[in-house]
């Protein structure tokens, strides 16, 4: 009789043991079903064991090994006890949520085939040439399917509207669809390839496309495609100097070779369109995303495809780093100074820090791209542990920099929060037909409402916040618990009648602009306004089209996005992260400001950026503008080593929430009493500095009374080893009704 250690979702940081019948084979990385208490679950083969400390009588059997999906990968299972265990989180919470849905279930997988489309005999008998010029998105569908068979995914990069067309095509009875059923044969295993063996026909004219890369972009290509094995850069450069034409390069290279690539970015919202860009770069290439935004039947197929080496191109947010990928060569991690790569809850892990043990792991290069490094990569890349690309010019020629300006807010007139100067600046831009972007982090009208009586303010019964106003629905709303109420007639403090809001957020801005400029075709871009799904993506058509004069929009506008008739960026109020508690909101803010000011001037019209601040002398001002990110960093990193921050510290953070703020308290008071013992037996004591128990910079949320304990070392390995020695002790303490967390490396203050 065999005994097999599996991984269940339960939060307890053990394996547990069954038994497999006789003939019965189970191997590791196989799916099961087990009992467990009173249910079945679905686990994972972890190991298999000759003995078990679990008696006899007690031990049970596996009910079920499903043989509908391969087993997953040693390597993928070395990656998820690794994460496990440097996050401090129960393996099977780990390695179960790290799969798709539908892997979690019990229910059989029925792979749905997915549908393609391709011309029926009428349709290839259409003569294009004279099919009506004006019809040009059904035009491009038949080009298209002329050359090959696609499915929706391919045809998609067409044209946002690729779907009715299609429609109409296949009611005239030119396209039709079938079926393409995926394969379920095993993954390669290994993963080795043989160097410079060209794959799959088709691979060499992909590239018709290029762009002949700067001499820059050459180097940054030549070092990478030269690296053997693991290596990690970090390719620093500046907006619009072309760092994704040096994705596209090296991809080409990789593919050519048979190898995948994985490519990681922050944002759900910018999978789409860098999907459809990268599609139209390659259009024969098997690309797939994996993003919390598929169903679970497209991302159980992506993740198969990915799982079987069909898919070259994996493009996906976080949880794609847990993908498996046989033939991964390549690692690229864009904008990976983003936070999106931190998961905030479960499993902590940075993906970005993730895939850099994951290249490591596999032997193969990893390229972090950024404008703004974060200072760890940049501290790393300057100590050498990386290497450090640099892209200091814009790849297209006319493109500048844009200019950027400080307006100081005490020195000129101001209209609800928006300077007379910016205001100009606007109506310029609306007379010469050229696009302007307000750019405000706070949605909503105003943060607060006030009484001007009392000074009473519109704070949350529930939460240590405030309540921001919206008019438009007349409401206040906590945006920390999601609590709201009707707009109060009166204070309900003293009855006064006169209730002001204070502050902007972005409803009040657009109003502003839509009384000073009322002709102006203004859209806001924001949580509230882009809940609908496809609001967004109609939204971008808009602005692409010129159909908008001002954009008023928060940090959802400041990525990514390519506007070329966009000359004007204003910045409101970005000063109280000058100011902030939390020691990375400077950072944040310069990332965040280089990134909308990369918005402004990316054709051949030079672009402004112009920033309302009471404090234009700040060095963090001076450095925008002067596209100082060097200058900036030095200085910002001399800052933290003396404070003796990060980088130059690691650290773990503990969080408790609860009812009680007494038991809240104890809890965190028990586990820093435990954490003084830990380091006390330490190998090497005195590694560890542990802090007081705080609250949190939200002391109170939905009801919730919430506090922190943090803990730092100089070194990982003294965080880590000091973490091992205290995790049994904080897991013994007894926090019923609390709900905690260990965050490691945390960003959130
Ligand atoms: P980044 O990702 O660094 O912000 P992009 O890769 O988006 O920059 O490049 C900015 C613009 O320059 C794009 O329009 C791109 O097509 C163009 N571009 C990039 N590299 C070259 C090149 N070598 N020659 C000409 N145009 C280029
Ligand atoms: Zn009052
Ligand atoms: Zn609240």
């Amino acid at each position: 009789m065999s005994i097999v250690r599996i991984a269940l979702d339960v939060p307890l940081s053990t394996l547990f043991d069954y038994t497999v019948a006789e003939g019965v084979v189970a191997a590791i990385g196989q799916r099961v079903i087990v009992p467990f208490g009173r249910r079945q679950m679905v686990g994972v083969v972890m190991e298999c064991v000759a003995t078990t400390d679990v008696s006899p009588e007690r031990i049970k059997p596996v009910v079920q090994v499903l043989l509908d999906s391969a087993p997953l990968s040693a390597g993928l299972l070395d990656l998820l006890r690794f994460c496990s265990d440097y996050y401090r989180y129960p393996i099977g919470q780990t390695v179960l949520p790290a799969l798709p849905a539908r892997l979690r279930s019990d229910k059989p997988i029925i792979s749905k085939p997915i549908l393609s489309y391709r011309l029926s005999a009428s349709g290839a008998a259409l003569d294009l040439d004279s099919f009506p010029k004006r019809k040009v998105v059904q035009r491009r569908i038949l080009a298209k399917l002329t050359e090959q068979s696609c499915n929706l995914a391919q045809l998609k990069a067409l044209s946002a509207t690729v779907g009715a067309q299609l429609k109409t095509l296949e009611q005239q009875g030119w396209v039709e669809q079938y079926a393409s059923t995926p394969s379920l044969a095993l993954p390669l295993q290994g993963g080795e390839l043989a160097r410079g063996q060209d794959v799959a026909s088709g691979v060499t004219h992909i590239f018709d496309n290029a762009h002949i890369l700067t001499s820059e972009q050459q180097l940054a290509v030549d070092s990478i495609t030269q690296a053997s094995g693991y290596a990690c850069f970090l390719l620093h450069g500046i907006t619009g100097s072309g760092k994704t034409e040096v994705y596209v390069h090296l991809m080409h290279h990789v593919l050519q070779r048979g190898g995948q690539v994985l490519l990681l970015v922050p944002e759900i919202n910018l999978t789409p369109q860098l999907e459809n860009y990268f599609r139209s770069r390659f259009p024969d290439v098997n690309l797939i995303s994996l993003h919390s935004g598929l169903s679970e039947g497209e991302r159980l197929h992506n993740w198969q495809q990915a799982q079987l080496g069909a898919a070259q191109i994996v493009l996906g947010t976080r949880l794609s780093v847990f993908a498996e990928l046989p033939k991964l060569a390549l690692i690229i991690v864009d904008e990976e100074h983003d936070s999106s790569f931190k998961q905030q809850d479960g499993l902590r892990y940075s993906a970005r820090d993730v895939a850099i043990f994951r290249a490591n792991q596999r032997g193969v290069p990893i390229v972090l791209g950024s404008a703004t490094p974060s200072l760890e990569s940049y501290h790393n890349a300057q100590s050498g542990r990386y290497q450090m690309l640099k892209l200091t010019g814009r790849a297209l020629a006319a493109a500048r920099l844009p200019a950027v300006r400080c307006i100081n807010i005490n020195q000129t007139v101001m209209h609800h929060g928006i300077s007379e100067n910016l205001l100009r600046e606007i109506g310029q831009r609306i007379v010469r037909r050229e696009q302007s972007l307000i750019f405000i982090n706070r949605r909503g009208y105003a943060p607060v409402l006030m009484c001007t009586g009392c000074g009473w303010l519109s704070g949350c019964k529930h939460c240590a916040g405030k309540m921001v106003l919206h008019l438009k629905d007349q409401r206040l709303r906590c945006h920390h618990c999601g609590y709201q109420i009707r707009v109060p007639h009166a204070c309900p403090s003293c009855g006064n009648a006169d209730l002001h809001p204070v502050g902007s957020g972005t409803q009040r801005v657009e109003s502003v602009l839509q009384e000073r400029f009322p002709d102006a075709r203004i859209l806001r871009v924001d949580r509230d306004s882009t809940r609908n799904k496809r609001a967004w993506q109609t939204m971008r058509e808009q602005i692409h089209a010129n159909e908008v004069d001002i954009l008023v929009g928060t940090q959802m506008l400041a990525k990514g996005h390519d506007f070329p008739a966009l000359t004007l960026v204003g910045v409101l109020n970005p000063d109280s992260a000058l100011y902030s508690s939390d020691f990375r909101a400077a950072e944040k803010l310069f990332a965040q400001l280089v990134q909308v000011a990369g918005r402004a001037g990316r054709a051949d019209k030079p672009g402004e950026v112009l920033i309302q601040t009471a404090f234009p002398e700040h060095p963090l001002f001076r450095a925008l503008q002067t596209h100082d990110f060097e200058g900036w960093a030095a200085s910002q990193l001399a800052e933290r080593q003396m404070a003796g921050f990060p980088p130059f510290v690691y650290q773990a953070m503990l969080r408790a929430e609860g009812k009680q703020e007494n038991e809240v308290y104890r809890y965190l008071n028990e586990a820093r009493t435990a954490a003084v013992a830990s380091s006390h037996s330490m190998e090497i004591p005195g590694q560890v500095e542990i802090f007081g128990v705080v609250p949190a910079a939200m002391p109170r949320r939905a009801n919730h009374i919430r506090a922190q304990l943090l803990i730092q070392s100089t070194t990982r390995k003294g965080l880590q080893q000091f973490l091992r020695a205290w995790q049994p002790l904080l897991d013994a303490l007894t926090a019923q009704k609390l709900r905690c967390s260990l965050d490691i490396d945390p960003l959130e203050f």
